[in-house]
């Protein structure tokens, strides 16, 4: 299977099958598992967008809401021509884990957009994202639904999305409003270091990984799938720390290195080329060979379902850290657990997005700016306690890492229903 066919596995089927697996080992309340197993709610979007030829074309956009019990419904805009109802539901689930997890005060939600945006030319994408944004009216807003990027989706999106929200007409708080949608530029209300900031995550969780193992990151060498937003601020992190990026994977191609393929060089050529492929240091290679390549760290950072029943029996290493949402199906999990290998679940690996996306919106409604130093700090506070979190509860419960993240965050939310009960 090409990694773009749909694949067989139903990704909102793995999120439930991992909720269910929490939910018997911490005994979840009965209400709670069916209130947490579907969206609050399911918006579909059909819009019309003028395109550059003069013709009009219908778009077809999605904006899921899992769940608010714990604050604002919070989660990205993904623009892939692979964008599906299920998969959305599953990212707002693993949303409302994730906030939960970080004890961020935010709930969980997704949506995207079905297109392929490097298709469109720069007046299209902006026209598709701000009649989007229109559509969804006050179905979003800086107390009620943040919008983020997410693969396809970035800063200037935010943008768009924001100066469109703020056009509407609302009242005068101009700062506070900028929080409509968080991973802005920092010219327009963004915060220092949110650019790498699920990168820079990913590598805390790592380091606290490494420092309980006794594993050694100098030296170290690790795989990446995917090498946008999130893999290639991991690489570059990881490689300032003496791990060397051997293979590497987007959906132009693969290459290896045994040298070590160097991230900022790459991020240049990717730029320029928007894709690895044709990158002169490293050596072209087949999708086998890049999942079979030894390495220490396995860095899924694309598209969800990618470890399963075919590639993780090729796959060779000690700690497989979860960039992407959802990358690992539960065929893929088992081989590879059954291995011994790590993982490092997604909604902690990647939770670096959310939690400065959350100091993004802290600072929009103080009107502040921080500087990246204390962003960086306060982030390996908040990352470091959600692993030890992690770790402790499997070991409590003599469980997966997650299983036991999963733990955590369901208890949190339980707790909240508990106290305040459901409505009427
Ligand atoms: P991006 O659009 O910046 O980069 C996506 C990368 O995936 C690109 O390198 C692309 O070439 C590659 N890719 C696409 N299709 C592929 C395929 N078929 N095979 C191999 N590679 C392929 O996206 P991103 O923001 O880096 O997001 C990547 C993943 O991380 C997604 O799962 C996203 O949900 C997750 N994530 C992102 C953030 C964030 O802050 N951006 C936060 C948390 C989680």
């Amino acid at each position: 299977m090409s990694t773009d066919e749909t694949p067989a596995v139903n990704v909102f089927e793995v999120a439930q099958e991992q909720l269910r697996r929490a939910a018997d080992k911490m005994d979840l309340d009965d209400r709670l598992r069916k209130i947490l197993s579907q969206p609050k709610n399911e918006m579909i979007i059909h819009f019309p967008v003028r395109m550059d030829s003069g013709e009009y074309e219908l778009f077809k956009g999605y904006r899921i809401q899992h769940n608010n019990i714990m604050g604002p419904f919070k989660g990205g805009m993904r623009y892939h021509h692979d964008v599906h109802l299920d998969e959305v539901k599953a990212l707002a689930a693993w949303m409302t884990w994730k906030c939960s997890l970080m004890e961020i005060p935010f709930g969980g939600a997704k949506g995207g957009i079905k297109f392929t945006p490097r298709e469109v030319s720069r007046k299209e994408l902006e026209r598709i994202t701000r009649r989007f944004t229109h559509a969804l009216g006050n179905n979003i807003g800086p107390d009620y639904d943040i919008p983020a990027p997410d693969m396809g989706s970035d800063s200037q999106t935010m943008v768009w999305m924001m100066d469109t929200y703020m056009n509407r007409g609302h009242d005068l708080n101009k700062n506070a409003l900028r929080g409509v949608v968080t991973g802005k530029s920092i010219t327009s209300g963004g915060s220092p270091g949110r650019d790498k900031a699920t990168g820079q995550g990913l590598v805390y969780v790592v380091q606290q990984w490494a420092q309980e193992t006794g594993f050694s990151l100098d030296g170290a060498t690790f795989a990446l799938q995917g090498f946008g937003k999130v893999g290639a601020a991991a690489a570059r992190i990881l490689s300032r720390l003496g791990a060397s990026l051997i293979a590497v994977q987007d959906h132009t191609g693969s290459l290896h290195n045994s040298e070590g393929l160097h991230p900022k060089r790459l991020s240049e050529y990717v730029k320029r080329n928007r894709g690895v492929a044709g990158y002169p240091g490293g050596e072209p290679i087949d999708r086998s060979t890049f999942f079979s390549t030894p390495v220490d760290l396995f860095i899924p950072a694309a598209l969800e379902l990618q470890i399963t029943a075919e590639t993780a029996p090729m796959m060779d290493c000690k700690v497989v850290v979860e960039g992407a949402n959802g990358p690992t199906d539960l065929d893929g999990e088992r081989i590879l657990a059954e291995k011994g290998v790590t993982f490092l679940p997604d909604i902690l690996a990647n939770a670096g997005g959310v939690t400065v996306s959350y100091f993004e919106w802290l600072q929009n409604r103080r009107a502040e700016t921080w500087r990246v130093e204390d962003v960086d700090e306060r982030l390996r506070v908040m990352m470091t306690r959600a692993y030890q979190t992690m770790r402790r509860l499997a070991r409590e419960h003599d469980t997966d890492n997650r299983t036991a993240a999963y733990i955590h965050a369901l208890s949190r939310i339980q707790s909240v229903y508990r106290e305040r009960g459901i409505f009427p």
